[in-house]
């Protein structure tokens, strides 16, 4: 499948909107075992490298790719709904903002933001009506 982005080759963050539509387990460092329920997913994330926005974006919009980070196994399992992004942005402000609307919860302390001391997770269940413009944010994959 082909996924047409609307998204610059600059640095900045995003967040990627995924749906799971069955519960999905899998180990993380220190042994722990995580388990998502089926739900809206909101995993913030931020690219910084050669390729910027579009270059991180189009390597989570590959179906094949060896497990990296923890938002791999959920772009693995489930289905990316809608993307967010925002240049020059952070991934700690987003996430910021997606907690403060009703129906945001962590579900796994940590995930996603092992190399972050500010948040609880980069990664938050969200409502399932949620999207990128909940927080002001177009969204690339609609564009
Ligand atoms: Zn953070």
């Amino acid at each position: 499948m082909r996924i047409d982005i609307n998204c610059p080759s600059l640095p900045g963050a995003y967040i990627l909107v995924v749906d799971l539509a069955e519960p999905l387990g899998f180990g993380i460092a220190g042994g722990r075992a995580v388990r998502l329920e089926p739900g809206r997913y909101a995993y913030c994330g931020s690219a910084r490298g050669p390729g910027g926005l579009a270059g991180r974006l189009s390597r989570h919009l590959r179906t094949r790719k060896p497990m990296h980070w923890h938002v791999d196994h959920l772009t693995g399992a489930g289905r990316i709904a809608a993307i967010g992004i925002c240049v020059d942005g952070r991934e700690c402000d987003l996430l910021d903002a997606i907690a403060r609307l009703p129906g945001t919860w962590i579900p796994v302390p940590g995930l996603g933001s092992s190399d972050c001391t500010r948040c609880a997770a980069h990664l938050a269940a969200v409502d399932p009506g949620f999207g990128p413009s909940a927080i002001g944010l177009t969204d690339a994959l609609a564009a």
